[in-house]
Parts: C-alpha cells; structure tokens; sequence
C-alpha cells in the first residue's frame, strides 16, 4: 500500500517573524525542541520498520525546521529507505544546503518559499541557484500579497527559467484583488487559479484518511491537517486498519496540501509525482 503522509511534529519556532505567519510567533526552549527532536526520531524509525508499505512525506512544520539538524538527517535516513518514494519538506530555504549531499536525491523534495520582509532576494535565489546546482528538485513560490510584485516580478526574471514559481492566494484578499494584479500573478503562475478557490468538499470522497494521513509528533492520526478528529495512531500496531475510504466532512478545502487529495479535482493529473513538492507535471519552462 502506498501512503502519503504529511507529518507536523511539535516545533513551532522559526528564524524569521513574518506579520502574515498564522504561527512560529515564539522561540521554543532546548527541551521543548528536544521532544520534536525525539518525536521525529521515532517517526523515521516507524517509517524505517514499516516497509511492507511504500511512502511519500511532506513535512509541513509550524515554523523553520531544516535549521535544525534533526530534520536534515531525517530526510537523509528518509531519502536512503528503499520503500521511501519521496521525502519532501517545506522551507524557508535559508540553511546550510551541505546536508542535501548525503541524500539520495531523487527521493528529496523541497518547497521554498520566499519570504522578501525577512530575507534579500539575492540570499533567496542564490540558496534556489546552489539547490539547482546541487540537483535537487524543489518547487519556489511566494504568498501573493500585491506588495511583492516587483520582487516576485525580479524573482522570476532571475530564476532560472526550468524552476516552477508559484503564487500562493491570499484567501481573504482575494475579493480585493484588482484584475491587473489578479492578471500579474497568473503571469507568473499558470496554475495561480486552482489555488483561489474554496473547493466544495463536503460528502466528496478524499483520498485523505484512505491513502493520506496526517500525523503529528505523538503519531496521532487524523485524516487530514483541516479535521481535528483523530482516527487512530501509527504507534498503534493495528494503525492501518484505521484506513478506509472517506468522504469529506468540511463544506470546503483551499489549502494544496488538502485539496489535492480530493478526487474528484483529479489533480494528479496536473501535478503527477510533484503533488507534495508542488511541482507541475507540463510545467513549461517560461521563455
Ligand atoms: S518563514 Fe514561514 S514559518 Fe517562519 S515566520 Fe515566515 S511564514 Fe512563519
Ligand atoms: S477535502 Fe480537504 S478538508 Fe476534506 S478530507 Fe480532503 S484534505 Fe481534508
């Protein structure tokens, strides 16, 4: 069985403070981070014991985690299991890249996003630069806030042009969002509108809770990061039973990392195995 799991464990702290951060708002202590790092430790080993199942992981953390060596060396054990299909993370991308080195790249993903209040530009791309140099696949992108069109606009002049930009919709802007600059996103990403909308979920059949799951550092099981009921834990030893198919219970869902499990979108089909990264499938390399 192939499971994808998108794993948030208990940090919640990070070297930036952006206004926008719906969290990551304090540091955490050395023992509260050393739980996360227990936590994830125990997460690799269950993933390394569980290989009669294949995986692929996102993690989503609450903050700044590949500052932390914990996570580094969580995605070079990830990246090195055989029955791993993917490891992915999502990031600020301002670490040390070194670490990458001792992965096996083409199970490693990251998902950079720029945060141009708390870092130059030129520190982001050249950090996306040393990525591409390194062959790593990652994805880049930006919250679309009206404010950083020139950056995002000098950011994708600057990219190289095989790197996929997206733009993550700002929801609650969105009604004030003038056409030009609805315009200016969907120039930089093709694939801006699937992200603008509030799909219709309830009673939809999801793949989350079948073929997905959510898990947090305790390995409690919920269906997916939008529905707090929790549906067993992977601790448990029966914890795959706990999987089945589901419709959802929410009226809607607007996050990548929850609609793209929601069948009827078949975005699979946009995003084939670059649906945690983020990465199109036909992605055509702007001109
Ligand atoms: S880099 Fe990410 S986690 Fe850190 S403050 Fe900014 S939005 Fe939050
Ligand atoms: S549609 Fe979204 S909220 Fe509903 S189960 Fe799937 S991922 Fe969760």
């Amino acid at each position: 069985m192939h499971i994808t799991i998108l794993y948030r464990g208990s940090l919640i702290s990070c070297n930036y403070g952006c206004e926008y951060c719906p969290f990551a708002k304090r540091q955490q202590t050395a023992a509260e981070l050393a739980i996360d790092k227990q936590s994830l430790e125990r997460f690799v080993n269950w993933v390394a014991e569980n290989s009669q199942h294949q995986f692929s992981i996102l993690f989503t953390p609450w903050g700044e985690a590949l500052i932390q060596k914990w996570y580094q060396q969580a995605l070079i054990k990830l990246t090195q299991m055989f029955h791993v299909n993917k490891a992915a993370i999502q990031t600020n991308l301002s670490c040390n890249l070194d670490w990458v080195e001792e992965c096996n790249k083409e199970r490693l993903a990251l998902w950079a996003t720029f945060h141009p209040e708390w870092v130059s530009r030129q520190s982001f791309l050249n950090r996306c630069l040393e990525l591409d140099k390194r062959n790593v696949r990652f994805s880049a992108g930006v919250v679309g806030f009206p404010q950083f069109k020139d950056e995002i606009a000098a950011l994708r002049r600057e990219l190289p042009k095989h790197i996929y930009l997206w733009i993550n919709a700002v929801k609650r802007e969105l009604p004030n969002l003038s056409d030009e600059d609805r315009n200016f996103f969907e120039s930089i990403d093709p694939l801006f509108h699937l992200n603008t909308q509030h799909y219709t979920s309830f009673g939809h059949q999801c793949r989350a809770g079948k073929s997905a799951i959510s898990v947090d550092g305790d390995g409690t099981m919920r269906r997916c990061h939008f529905i707090k009921e929790l549906i067993g834990n992977i601790y448990d030893l029966n914890w795959s039973d706990n999987l089945c198919d589901r419709s959802c219970i929410n009226q809607t869902c607007h996050c990548h990392i929850g609609y793209v499990h929601l069948e009827y979108l078949e975005l699979e089909k946009v995003f084939g195995s670059g649906i945690l990264e983020r990465i199109p499938i036909n992605f055509q390399p702007l001109k």
